[in-house]
């Protein structure tokens, strides 16, 4: 029970999808809302709930209808994402229903933008909704028109490129995969469409980047989905800005080896080491994972690669323990921890959403090396439009060579462009940083969204 003149803080529940790179944006928005005087509950699967630890926020279950392992069980994305919409819907109803005789009834859903149907739930309670969009606003922009009718499949190409407002002429190299000619992969291309199905009732969009980033991205697409920029959702504490303070994400669907890292980091010199990473989903093959270790061996740079341990027997045989001084392998770490370790010269990444924002974020010159998903066009913007990195070029089978690693590493740690990607980067961590510190642009959107849920006192 309240007691009198003790006021009621407004309730609101995040509802990620359960993968590493959905979870860790949506569950620091919740995290970032508690710091602002909101209660936050983050509604995760069964599966992961073990899998968050984050104080200030509540954690519910629901149910995707694979409560013992998730995804996994499910098999294929399309059986995944209906069972989660039928045992979700119902699970999230029932968690709404639960708070409504307490002092902390709901009072808005913010959910993934994958979840559509978790409008539905909101409304049908009378409550706000606000959907959450993990990727980059040039990503929502594209599929938003494709979605209705403005960009139509086959793609138009003029001189070779793909012309949307807002965003620079795409080549096909620089599209996401799921609108490539050959990157058929129909269930997620249907999801990410999906996604925009009822954006015209929600309440608000959020998009997970911030003002000066995406500036042109958002005006080209402001008027027909007007989202709120919020992001970066990257803990503060590790770009040292004037707010709240927070450490870790608070979620890790494998163990880090964090430890082991920071032991082996603390022997190297200052921006000497290349930290390498493909984040949680990727799986490259054998013939790819050979050629970026030999390719990263052959630059002579020390090396943190994180290997999921369903991708450790592809590394080539007795590679890790061929210098075992200047090869770390990782099953998992904390990313943060290592992309701001003095000793991290350089971020080899998938260049997923959230990989880019946290090198961008906290200052590391990166090499974009995509291989599904939005991760080309993200890599694009790293390397021309930001400047704050380089993309290796692939064969005609669509590998990255060795040779092609090699020169990478060299051009951003030692080569005639290092300099100018500093500055970059300099200039994009200070901006990051600026837009989530008190004042700034992303902080603003977040204050505006708690002061209109904060009930007002007379
Ligand atoms: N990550 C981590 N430890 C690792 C590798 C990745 O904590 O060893 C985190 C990383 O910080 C990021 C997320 O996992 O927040 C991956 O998200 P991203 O969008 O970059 O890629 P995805 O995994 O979705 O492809």
């Amino acid at each position: 029970m309240k007691m009198e003149g003790e006021q009621h803080r407004a309730h609101v529940v995040v509802l990620p999808y359960p993968s590493q790179g959905h979870i860790n944006p949506l569950l620091q928005f919740a995290k970032r809302l508690a710091s602002k005087g909101l209660k936050a509950t983050l509604a995760t699967t069964r599966y992961t709930v073990k899998s968050i630890h984050a104080p200030n926020v509540g954690v519910e279950p629901i149910s995707d209808g694979f409560d013992e392992k998730g995804f996994a069980q499910a098999g294929s994305e399309a059986v995944f994402l209906k069972s989660f919409e039928e045992h979700g819907s119902r699970t999230l109803s029932e968690l709404i229903e639960k708070y409504l005789s307490t002092d902390d009834p709901v009072a808005c859903v913010v959910y993934d933008s994958f979840f559509p149907w978790a409008l539905n739930v909101a409304k049908q309670h009378g409550i706000f909704g606000a959907a959450f969009f993990t990727n980059s606003i040039a990503i929502s922009n594209i599929f938003y028109r494709l979605h209705c009718g403005l960009l139509k499949l086959p793609l138009e190409f003029h001189d070779e490129a793909l012309l949307v407002p807002g965003l620079p002429p795409l080549n096909s190299r620089d599209l996401p995969s799921f609108i490539r000619s050959s990157g058929s992969y129909p269930a997620y291309l249907a999801m990410k469409l999906r996604q925009f199905t009822n954006t015209d009732k929600a309440d608000w969009i959020f998009g997970n980047s911030f003002e000066a980033l995406e500036y042109e991205e958002a005006k080209g697409i402001s008027d027909l989905w007007p989202a709120k920029l919020i992001g970066p959702m990257v803990p503060s504490t590790y770009l040292d800005c004037r707010i709240a303070k927070d450490n870790a994400y608070g979620a890790s669907l494998w163990k880090p080896l964090n430890i082991e890292c920071t032991n082996w980091l603390e022997t190297k010199l200052p921006n000497s080491i290349l930290y390498v990473s493909f984040g949680s989903m990727v799986s490259l093959t054998a013939e790819q994972m050979e050629e970026i270790a030999w390719g990263l061996k052959e630059s002579g740079f020390p090396f943190l690669w994180v290997v999921r341990p369903s991708e450790l027997d592809k590394l080539p045989q007795g590679f890790r323990e061929s210098d075992q001084e200047n090869i770390m392998i990782a099953t998992w770490c904390n990313q943060l921890e290592v992309l701001t370790h003095r000793a991290t010269g350089c971020f080899v990444t998938h260049c997923g959403w959230n990989s880019t924002l946290e090198g961008l974020s906290t200052g590391v010159p990166m090499i974009g090396v995509p291989r599904w998903a939005d991760q080309f066009t993200n890599a694009k913007y790293v390397e021309e439009i930001w400047g704050v990195g380089v993309r290796p070029k692939e064969d005609e089978e669509g590998v990255v060579r060795r040779q092609e690693v090699v020169k990478c590493v060299n051009e951003v740690m030692r080569g005639e462009r290092s300099n100018e990607i500093e500055r970059n980067v300099r200039k994009w961590m200070g901006l990051a940083k600026e837009a989530i510190s008190e004042g700034g642009s992303s902080d603003r959107c977040i204050n505006e969204f708690v002061e209109h849920l904060t009930p007002r006192v007379n």
